[in-house]
């Protein structure tokens, strides 16, 4: 059967980053409809992302400025994590890799060495981002030397975000259409869906169909029954409350992430207002002790009403079933700490676009399609995981309980190598390479018992003084580094 038809429903983030790529690639000999439902809305939250976004971007044809306008955007270097480890201690999560490529091992094994000759300065005093952030400042560095790269996100406003896409995805041929799906048709033999039929009566047919309903999860759940994998014992967190409050007076150049006694709160600097939150599990407290600790929290007045969310950790058993994807939250869902789900958006359509297929579905390529999908979410839960896991706060039960999480056994592994001997192995479809890895280890309280041989490779002296030649060379671009502001002020006139 060839694949004439994709169906995408639902318009949030997902339906709409779908169709716009779709659109981009497929179009006109794949013809795209999309259905989504005003009544029913969109979840509007989330509002930070990782660097992979600027690739997507350029694919899209995006002009930055342009983009930046039109979601309210900011850059991100980092996340910055407040009271995670210990109360009133912070570390960043910087998207920038401490120090240089100087030999066989990575930079930590030589930054150990240092560190037991005595050097007293920390690993993100090799940073670039980190010196940035230091100065709540950016700029672009216009330098080829890998040295001086400072890669970053953005923070924006989603809603506007999936604007932006329906606008680039209907400029190039999606029909979208307006209304309740009420009911979903099946073939009787096969169990493929063949048509949506909409409240008005109207029915939608397709071959292909991307389930983007969010946490109604309507193809991929219920019409299709495929299981969740409850991941609620690893990540107990099952709710949040989301306001958004005034716009801050300086715009800091990274996510805030604040630990408090029984969840976390993040902090997201936009143009126009802040974005702002707690995420917490209901067991360890209230919704109503959850609001006020936020609003007692909050950097500025607040402009609308809080609003709940209620969540379940985990992922669908399958996410590409007979002629059905699911893409977005739809297909789980994992905290907003470490900003993945655009990400996850991103890279489920890319990977739906390499395997979309032109004569009927195969199995190899949907087997192909699960199987990836599910390691990136493994290791994005395993590396989140992390972040509760290795903490020695002893405020509250908590925090206790955190720590003895029984955690799965690719993150016991990742941890006990890197305490042995120092080593991070980066693993394949995992989104965190090792210098991420190795930050929220170290921000979390972990040390590498040794470090590797090859960093003795140098005498001591003339080994200290190169590590002193690195961080001089990693401040230099401090010097084209602009308050944040004043550089969007520039960048976007
Ligand atoms: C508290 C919280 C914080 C978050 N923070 C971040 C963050 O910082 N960074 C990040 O990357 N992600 C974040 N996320 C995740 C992010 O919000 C989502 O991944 C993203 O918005 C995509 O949502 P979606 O499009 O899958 O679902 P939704 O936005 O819910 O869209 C669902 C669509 O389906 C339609 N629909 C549903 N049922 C029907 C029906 N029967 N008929 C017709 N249409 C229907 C709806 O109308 C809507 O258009 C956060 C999520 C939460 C809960």
């Amino acid at each position: 059967m060839a694949i004439k038809k994709l169906v995408i429903a639902g318009g949030g983030t997902a339906g709409w980053m779908t169709a716009a790529l779709a659109s981009k690639l497929l179009a006109p000999n794949v013809t795209i409809e999309l259905v989504e439902s005003e009544q029913i809305g969109i979840v509007g939250v989330g509002e930070a992302t990782i660097p992979p976004i600027q690739t997507f971007n350029q694919v899209m044809g995006l002009d930055e400025r342009e983009f930046l306008r039109a979601t309210n955007g900011t850059i991100k270097l980092a996340i910055k994590f407040e009271n995670w480890r210990v109360q009133g201690e912070s570390y960043f999560h910087t998207f920038g890799a401490p120090g240089a490529q100087m030999g066989f091992c990575n930079f930590n094994h030589f930054w150990q060495r240092a560190k037991a000759l005595g050097d007293k300065h920390s690993i993100w005093d090799y940073d670039i981002n980190y010196l940035f952030c230091e100065q709540n400042g950016f700029n672009q560095i216009n330098t080829q030397n890998p040295l001086y790269e400072v890669p970053y996100a953005y923070h924006f406003d989603s809603a506007l975000y999936g604007q932006y896409m329906r606008k680039l995805a209907e400029q190039a041929g999606v029909v979208r259409t307006e209304g309740i799906i009420d009911h979903v048709a099946q073939d009787p033999a096969t169990g493929y869906i063949t048509s949506l039929t909409l409240q008005s009566g109207q029915i939608i047919e397709g071959d292909l169909f991307v389930d983007c309903t969010g946490i109604r999860k309507l193809l991929i759940q219920k019409t299709l029954g495929v299981a969740y994998e409850d991941w609620s014992e690893l990540l107990p967190a099952n709710s949040a409350v989301a306001v958004q409050t005034d716009r801050l007076e300086t715009l800091v150049p990274y996510t805030r992430s604040i630990a408090h006694a029984k969840g976390w709160q993040w902090q997201i600097p936009l143009t126009h207002r802040n974005g702002n939150g707690i995420v917490y599990s209901d067991k360890y407290m209230s919704d109503d002790e959850a609001r006020d600790t936020l609003l007692k929290n909050l950097p500025a007045k607040t402009v609308n009403e809080p609003r709940q969310i209620k969540f379940q950790t985990g992922r669908t058993t399958e996410q590409w079933c007979k002629n059905v994807i699911a893409i977005g939250l739809s297909s789980g869902f994992l905290e907003p700490l470490e900003s993945t789900s655009i990400h996850l958006i991103q890279s489920a359509v890319v990977r739906l676009m390499k395997l979309f297929p032109q004569q009927g579905i195969d199995q190899v390529a949907v087997e192909a399609y699960n199987r990836e999908s599910q390691t990136e979410y493994e290791t994005i839960r395993d590396f989140i995981i992390l972040h509760y896991y290795v903490n020695e706060r002893d405020d509250s039960e908590f925090w206790r309980d955190m720590r003895h999480l029984d955690i799965p056994d690719r993150l016991r592994h990742k941890i006990d190598l890197f305490t042995q001997t120092g080593v991070i192995f980066n693993e394949e479809h995992d989104i965190f390479r090792d210098s991420s890895w190795l930050q929220v280890m170290m921000g979390q309280g972990l040390q590498a018992r040794d470090y590797h041989p090859a960093a003795n490779a140098m005498p001591d002296q003339a080994f200290l003084q190169r590590m002193a030649q690195l961080r001089q060379v990693k401040r230099e671009p401090l010097s084209q580094c602009m308050p944040h502001e004043a550089f969007l002020q520039k960048f976007l006139g």
